[in-house]
């Protein structure tokens, strides 16, 4: 297909601030930002009145499945999930079977994924076999491209093994990722501890689990001076702790989950295995602090922690099912539905560059509209070009909506609201916390490389899945 996209209209929000104005979408590049677009004939125009256009999103933690989960997901479902979402690139998270612990195994998964329309990187184990007992090949793997490492789905239990993971990724420059649980203070639960798991009969996963690591990690990575990241944080307490931690100097980055700023643990009143989750749902108490502390910088990624299972492995009891919910599909709008809720808590983001929030302030937009927008500032932060840059994408993957720039974009109509329902999950898994919940803000469109992958509401070029 020739001709250019055109979006008309739109408010158009970047990393340098927000405006509005069109937008022109040529080959594999923007070609034009804010300036009118008249479109000639064969160009695709898109009514972008009363949306945000946002650079398309990256997600720093997502289980693809892929070797040996194909029965959840595959690469092609699990990317068409992610066009869905926004993503024009994920992280594949390594705890697969066998576990990408290896060059040779990273690389045939890439290949695999090569040809997909949502750009697919690669994470490597911490430990062989995710055995917590020695170290992968660190070295190797740095060279076959990965930037991060991880044992997801466990903690490195190990101290002395951790410290020198990080000592190890510091000379290779690796990013060492914590999946951040004790194992001795799990205690075999399915939900949160608290009043509630007692009170529902259900066995708890203290708070302390997740703390006890998170502190440990940030005082190994204060010692080696080593890039310390700690997945999806759950709980008041180990925000407060990365916030001193960054305070201090320490090389440490956070990442949150949609998940944990939208819900808490009262969901599992209903025992239902679909809120299963690892760290588990907490507290609302929890999920507004988790707020106060995104607002104020403790978070530097919001990530998916996407994690399709077979219908029978989450169709049974809370003790029997697994842990994991799908994330890819419906990330933004659960995050800016949370977002949504933390502005009627008084909460607004605290850390906005000053130039952004003058663009916002010379829109003219209502008190309101403007707050609206500020937060979906500091999500488009956190959800596109600061784990772009996370990962080592370059800044030029996304982030900037200007003529020259690489055409990876979503259309999100801020103002519409909606209820997500099982017939439009693409991941092959249905484990989706969202089906019948009442979401804030829809992507309309999505494009990637230039490409138009989801046009009014819908996928699009499925063939090129094939
Ligand atoms: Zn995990």
């Amino acid at each position: 297909m020739s001709g250019r996209i055109v979006f008309k209209g739109a408010v158009l929000l970047d990393r340098t601030g927000i405006r509005v104005g069109d937008l022109a979408i040529e080959g594999d590049l923007i070609t034009s930002a804010e300036a009118a677009v008249e479109p000639g004939p064969g160009d695709t125009v898109v009514d972008a009145r009363g949306g945000v256009v946002l650079p398309a999103l990256v997600d720093s933690h997502t289980h693809l499945r892929v070797p040996g989960g194909e029965e959840a997901e595959t690469l092609a479902s699990g990317t068409m999930a992610a066009a869905m979402g926004g993503y024009a690139a994920v992280l594949a998270m390594p705890n697969t079977t066998p576990a990408l612990d290896n060059p040779a195994r990273i690389a045939q998964m890439l290949a695999a994924a090569a040809d997909l329309p949502v750009k697919v990187l690669a994470s490597g184990t911490i430990t062989k076999e995710r055995a917590g007992a020695e170290l992968s090949p660190l070295a190797a793997l740095s060279k076959a491209g990965v930037k991060l490492v991880t044992d997801d789905g466990s903690g490195v239990q190990d101290a002395n093994l951790m410290r020198r993971a990080l000592q190890y990724g510091a000379e290779l420059g690796l990013i060492v990722a914590e999946h951040c649980e004790v194992e001795s203070l799990f205690g075999g639960g399915v939900m949160n501890e608290g009043p509630l798991s007692a009170g529902l009969g259900l066995r708890g996963i203290p708070a302390v689990a997740e703390e006890v690591m998170v502190a440990r990690d940030i005082e190994l990575a204060r010692a080696t001076r080593a890039r310390l990241h700690l997945l999806h944080l759950s709980t008041g307490r180990s925000a407060e702790l990365v916030e001193r931690a960054k305070a201090d100097g320490v090389p440490v980055t956070a990442e949150v989950t949609p998940h944990h700023l939208l819900m808490a643990e009262d969901l599992l009143r209903g025992y239902g295995s679909v809120y299963k989750v690892n760290p588990p749902l907490r507290t609302d108490e929890d999920r507004r602090a988790l707020w106060r502390y995104l607002a104020r910088g403790a978070f530097d990624v919001i990530g998916t922690d996407h994690a399709p299972h077979p219908r029978w492995r989450k169709e049974a009891t809370l003790d029997d099912a697994a842990f994991g919910m799908l994330g890819l599909q419906h990330a933004l709008s659960a995050v800016y539905t949370g977002a949504l809720g933390a502005l009627e808590d008084g909460v607004r983001p605290e850390r906005l560059p000053g130039e952004v929030s003058a663009s916002i302030a010379g829109l003219g937009f209502d008190e309101s509209k403007a707050a609206r927008l500020a937060w979906l500032w500091q999500i488009a932060a956190m959800m596109s070009w600061q784990p772009a840059r996370l990962l080592g994408l370059g800044d030029d993957f996304v982030g900037r909506l200007a003529a020259g720039s690489r055409a990876n974009l979503v259309l999100f109509d801020d103002s519409s609201e909606w209820t997500p329902t099982a017939a439009s999950i693409l991941s092959k898994a249905g484990n989706s916390p969202y089906l019948g919940l009442r979401l804030s803000g829809r992507i309309e469109e999505v494009v990637v490389d230039g490409r138009r992958l989801v046009g009014s509401g819908e996928l699009i070029s499925e063939g090129n899945w094939h």
